[in-house]
């Protein structure tokens, strides 16, 4: 009884938290003029990728989109505690940013001319490479051994679309919300395979509960450039985001930050990109 008060009496205090918050803030994604004093700034990001952006048990963030995201919103003039991370997933991007709900997104996310037509990218900052993820004792080697197969990729996002366009066109594709859950599926048997950018794919392999398990098949099936996605005609922020970017890159931020989240996993990332140049 005198827990289930504490219950209640805890979550009216979060509901007028919450009405207090959503109160005292007139735009959705950031308050207002004066960064440094103390407003949000709301960013989205993946919450479930080892080495780019996942949500830790403590509830903390870590990985490269994190510290690219932290980095940006440092120079935009908001301090680390000033973030809110929200989660977009693959197929969410384009809508959280039309809505306004994110301010920008750094969640893996590829720069490609269908998407461009309804958001603006600031970047690159990383290349990446499409691949595949397979158990430690698979014959799949390339691309065309996954007709047939089960393979699975994610809703919404790039992986997928190659798959279907050339890749694999008999591949028996299999699309979920979230790699992890591929990543399950993968570990369990219900996919043969697991297909989407190299940087993911290595980060899963590397947790401790996987090792020795899977293997990458080390093929570069598309260059995937990962742009921070940001609302459509946004020309002011879009210029903001790529200074902030080559100024990460040049004063050894990025280099910082690719060892940090890819060395443990031994992601060969590529070199830092140039901004406002697309590897097609
Ligand atoms: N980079 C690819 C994309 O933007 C795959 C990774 C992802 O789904 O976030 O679609």
């Amino acid at each position: 009884m005198k827990l289930r008060k504490a219950a209640a009496a805890s979550a009216a205090v979060l509901a007028l938290a919450a009405t207090a918050t959503a109160c005292g803030s007139s735009d959705k994604n950031d308050s207002g003029s004066s960064p440094s004093g103390g407003g949000k700034i709301k960013v989205g990001i993946k919450f479930d990728q080892p080495g780019l952006g996942l949500k830790q048990p403590d509830g903390s963030f870590a990985g490269f989109d994190v510290d690219v995201a932290t980095y940006v919103a440092k120079q935009l003039g908001y301090n680390p505690d000033q973030i809110e991370f929200v989660e977009t997933k693959s197929a969410d991007r384009e809508n959280a940013l039309a809505r306004g709900d994110v301010k920008f997104i750094a969640a893996t996310y590829s720069i490609t001319d269908e998407r461009k037509q309804k958001v603006d990218f600031a970047g690159p900052y990383l290349l990446a490479h499409q691949d595949l993820l397979v158990k430690t004792d698979s014959d799949i080697t390339k691309g065309t051994d996954l007709n047939g197969k089960k393979l699975c990729s994610v809703t919404g996002s790039t992986s997928a679309q190659n798959v279907k366009d050339s890749i694999a066109p008999k591949a028996n594709l299999r699309k979920y919300s979230g790699y992890s859950e591929c990543i399950a599926g993968l570990q369990s048997g219900a996919v043969d395979a697991v297909t989407t950018d190299d940087s993911i794919l290595a980060g899963f392999a590397a947790q401790d509960k996987y090792k020795g398990q899977f293997k990458l098949a080390g093929l570069k099936l598309s260059n995937e450039n990962y742009g921070v996605g940001i609302k459509k005609g946004d020309t002011e922020l879009e210029k903001k985001i790529n200074a902030a970017l080559t100024k990460m890159v040049a004063d050894g931020a990025w280099k910082t930050a690719v060892e940090k989240n890819f060395g443990p996993a031994k992601y060969k990332y590529e070199p830092a990109p140039k901004i406002g140049v697309i590897v097609k």
